[in-house]
C-alpha cells in the first residue's frame, strides 16, 4: 500500500492534481486526500482550488459538482460505477412532475441529485446547511428534493414554513429502525445517539443531537462524553475511531455501508490519474443554470441571505 500511496503521490504533483474524499470513502483514501469532508466542505474546496486536475474520491453526483463549479478544470471520478441512489431517485422529468403539481412554490434541492435537476432548481442545499438555506427563502412553502427525511427534519426546526417533499430517500439511512435504537440504547445505557438528518423522523426525534457528517464529527470532537451511538454510514465511525482512539463508537446497525461509495480503491485512483479517466462532462447549458442553484447556496453560506 505505501508503494501505491507514493505513486499517487507522485502523479498528482506531476499532473497538478487535488484530490477531495467524501468521508464516506475506504479510510485509506484519506492517505492520498487532499481534503477529507463532507459535501458542502468538498464542493468550497472544490470552488477554491487552483489545481488544473480534480479527482474526486465520492459519488457521481459530487464529481459533476465539482464540474460545474470549475468547468475549465478535468474532473475525473475514478470507478464510473460509483452512482447515489438518492440522486437517482429523481429525474428531470419527475422534477417537473412535481413543480407541475406544487406550481410557484421555491423549489430546493439536496447536492444529492444530477446537474439536469439542479439546472432546473433554485437553490441547492447540504445537510449542514439545509435549515439555513430554507430559512433563508422567507417562503410560507418550499418544495424539497429528493430527501423527504431531510426534507421533514428541516421543517421541524423552521417557525412555519411548510416543506413538501418528493418521495426520495437514502437507501443506507432511511433502513435504520425504531427497534434498532431501542435496541442499541438498551444495550448502551445512558450513551448519546448522535444520527444524520438522512434517517427517518422517528430516528431523529430519538436522537440525542442531528447533524450532517462535520456535525457530527465536531459534536464528537467537543464533547466530553467517552462513548457515543453513531447513525449514519460506517466510514464516518472508521475515522471516528482513527480520530478519537480514547473514546468509544457503537455504529446502529452492522449494514449501514454505502457499496457505491467503497467502490473506489486506491488502486482506481491511481489507474484514474494515470490514464485521466473517467473525465466528468457535463453540458455546458445545464451546468451553466446548475452553477446558478449551487453558487446561491454558497452565497448564503457565506452571508446568510439568499440573492
Ligand atoms: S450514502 Fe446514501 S445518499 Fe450517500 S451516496 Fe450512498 S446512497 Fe447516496
Amino acid at each position: 500500500m505505501k508503494e501505491l500511496i507514493e505513486k499517487i503521490n507522485k502523479l498528482k504533483q506531476e499532473k497538478n492534481a487535488v484530490i477531495l474524499a467524501h468521508c464516506y470513502q475506504n479510510a485509506e483514501i484519506d492517505e492520498v486526500a487532499d481534503f477529507v469532508g463532507d459535501s458542502l466542505y468538498l464542493s468550497q474546496m472544490a470552488a477554491k482550488t487552483n489545481a488544473s486536475m480534480i479527482l474526486f474520491a465520492g459519488v457521481y453526483f459530487m464529481a459533476q459538482t465539482a464540474k460545474i463549479l470549475c468547468p475549465d478544470k478535468k474532473v475525473l471520478l475514478p470507478n464510473k460505477m460509483a452512482g447515489c441512489e438518492m440522486a437517482d431517485m429523481i429525474n428531470l422529468q419527475q422534477l417537473r412532475e412535481f413543480k407541475h403539481k406544487y406550481p410557484n412554490i421555491p423549489v430546493v434541492c439536496y447536492i444529492n441529485s444530477t446537474a439536469e435537476v439542479k439546472s432546473e432548481c433554485d437553490i441547492c442545499c447540504t445537510s449542514s446547511n439545509a435549515i439555513n438555506i430554507v430559512d433563508s427563502l422567507k417562503a410560507g412553502k418550499v418544495l424539497f428534493l429528493p430527501d423527504k427525511n431531510l426534507g421533514r427534519w428541516v421543517e421541524t426546526h423552521l417557525n412555519g414554513t411548510q416543506v413538501i417533499t418528493y418521495d426520495g430517500y437514502c437507501p443506507i439511512h432511511h433502513n435504520i429502525t425504531v427497534e434498532d435504537v431501542l435496541k442499541t440504547k438498551k444495550e448502551n445505557p445512558g450513551v448519546k445517539l448522535l444520527a444524520h438528518p438522512e434517517c427517518k423522523e422517528e430516528i431523529s426525534s430519538l436522537a440525542d443531537f442531528v447533524g450532517s457528517t462535520t456535525g457530527i464529527m465536531n459534536f464528537v470532537k467537543n464533547s466530553p462524553e467517552k462513548k457515543f451511538i453513531i447513525a449514519t454510514e460506517k466510514g464516518v465511525v472508521d475515522r471516528l475511531k482513527r480520530d478519537y482512539p480514547q473514546k468509544d463508537f457503537v455504529i446502529i446497525k452492522d449494514n449501514l455501508i454505502c457499496e457505491s461509495m467503497k467502490l473506489n480503491t486506491l488502486e482506481d485512483i491511481y489507474h484514474s490519474l494515470n490514464n485521466e479517466t473517467y473525465e466528468i462532462k457535463v453540458d455546458k447549458d445545464i451546468s451553466q443554470k446548475a452553477l446558478k442553484c449551487i453558487e446561491r447556496m454558497l452565497d448564503v453560506s457565506k452571508t446568510g441571505a439568499a440573492k
